[in-house]
């Protein structure tokens, strides 16, 4: 086992991985920009090294300073958690050539599924059923491109090859809209992902966004963790995540499940990673693959009772899985609440001194995040600053826990989304369970203010 990780991220992130290590008897190094020098994890850190200014071009996304924080502070592992540099190749290959094992999967992987055009090719091959789409990049030739969209049927979506993060995709309702809107697509990606490269896949109208949780060791074991619905989504971008999915045949999780796992063994995958899918009328359609750890870990955490994070760690080790898919066990409910610093209803971003913070507590209750009392939120940064999340032996049991857990938590100083999770908490729909990609924009919509 490792001795020594350095930690190349910040957050509550930083802080869940800083906690694995401890637990597993490992020093962790953090790294920190100037604006994140008041962070509990650097403060409770044995090590930390100032890897440059506030601007993440120039820490947290800078390799030579990461590199030589290592090479300082003499770690032997790289944990790069989510966003950042975690899903760069170039990084990954950079860290092994310099003698540090970086902790997910091989260059390779992260190259073929960094890339959504080969990640579909590579899914259709291993046997993972895919939404309906142009067969790799879409042609330049006007014709040729009609002719793929009317064989797809609109509407359609046009998806950068490179995107992420909700950015780089356009829907088309009509032939009259296609040529225009792909070269906008084009350009935009161009522009943002340096790759100007897009593709076509039918547009679900109604569809869930269903995930499958996987993990696998060096040794071609691989293994999954049950599915997170994560439907409950803001442009593209996820708001709060439950697992199981309410309503969904065990049996057909199963088997998407074990061609998830398949896949894994045949693209030699290690360490962990997630299948994004739609789901409509009882089919799956793989979307993308992350390889890295997700903001939404926890809710598997909390029904498996297995720590992804420990894992991660312990398979870039060399160690073999210590469970079969057998052992694993879906128990009980979890669901996760995102808490960003924006205005809950109009989503400006709000950082800025928390003059107050007091987390929930209680049977089945946790909470991962790196504020407390007169922490600073940098404007540098993404808006999340935590997550709660609950466990109940049924969903219903999981969402009043929720509802008692967001009604003890206090923040001030800054604004949170705190109050709409209250309501969402309690909308009809929302608690039947099942609702789709759309429903939060409409309901957005409706409860304008
Ligand atoms: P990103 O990498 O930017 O997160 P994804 O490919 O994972 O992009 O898609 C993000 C979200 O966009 C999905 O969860 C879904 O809400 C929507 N989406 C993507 N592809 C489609 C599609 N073919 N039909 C309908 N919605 C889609």
């Amino acid at each position: 086992m490792f001795k020594k990780i350095l930690v190349a991220n910040r957050g509550e992130i930083a802080l869940r991985i800083q906690r694995a290590c401890r637990e597993l008897g490992i020093k962790a190094v953090m790294v920190y920009s100037e604006a994140d020098r008041e962070a509990k994890y650097v403060k409770l850190a044995e090590e930390a090294v100032c890897i440059g200014p506030a601007p993440s071009g120039l820490s947290y996304l800078n390799m030579p300073a990461i590199i030589s924080a290592a090479e300082v502070t003499d770690a032997e592992a790289i944990h790069p958690g989510y966003g950042f540099l975690s899903e760069n190749a170039d990084f990954a290959e950079r860290v092994e050539k310099s003698g540090f094992q970086f902790i997910g999967p091989t260059p390779e992987s992260i190259r073929i599924m960094g890339d959504k055009v080969s990640a579909k090719q590579a899914m259709i091959r291993a046997g993972v059923p895919c939404v309906p789409g142009s067969e790799g990049e879409l042609p330049d030739d006007p014709v040729a491109m009609k002719r793929i969209a009317k064989a797809v049927g609109y509407p359609v979506i046009i998806k950068a090859a490179g995107g992420g993060g909700g950015r780089g995709m356009r829907v088309v309702h009509t032939e009259a809209a296609l040529v225009n809107a792909v070269a906008m697509t084009k350009a935009e990606a161009g522009a943002a992902f340096n790759n100007p490269a897009v593709y076509m896949e039918k547009f679900l109208q109604n569809p869930r966004h269903i995930e499958i949780q996987i993990l696998a060791d060096k040794h071609k074991n691989a293994v999954y963790l049950g599915e997170r619905d994560c439907s409950m989504q803001r442009r593209h971008q996820k708001v709060l995540e439950e697992s199981p999915a309410p309503g969904i045949n065990r049996k057909l999780i199963e088997r998407i499940g074990e061609r998830c796992v398949n896949a894994c063994k045949k693209i030699g995958y290690r360490g962990a990673g997630t299948f994004e899918f739609l789901y409509e009328d009882g089919e799956f359609y793989f979307i993308e693959m992350n390889t890295r750890v997700q903001v939404e870990h926890p809710v598997t955490e909390m029904v498996t009772g297995i720590d992804i994070v420990k894992t991660q760690i312990m398979v870039a080790a060399g160690e073999k899985l210590p469970f079969t898919q057998r052992q694993i066990e879906v128990r009980g409910h979890a669901i996760e609440c995102r808490v960003n610093a924006e205005d809950p209803y109009k989503f400006t971003p709000s950082p800025g001194r928390v003059t107050m913070w007091h987390a929930p507590g209680g049977p089945g209750v946790r909470v991962d995040s790196h504020v407390y009392t007169n922490y600073f939120v940098p404007p540098n940064y993404d808006s999340m600053v935590g997550k709660i999340i609950v466990h109940g032996d049924t969903r219903e049991q999981a969402m009043a826990r929720m509802r008692t857990a967001l009604a003890e938590t206090v923040v001030e100083g800054i604004n949170t989304n705190i109050p709409l999770h209250r309501e969402l908490m309690v909308d009809a729909k929302f608690m039947d369970g099942g609702t789709n990609i759309h429903y939060l924009e409409h309901w957005l919509e409706q409860h304008k203010r």
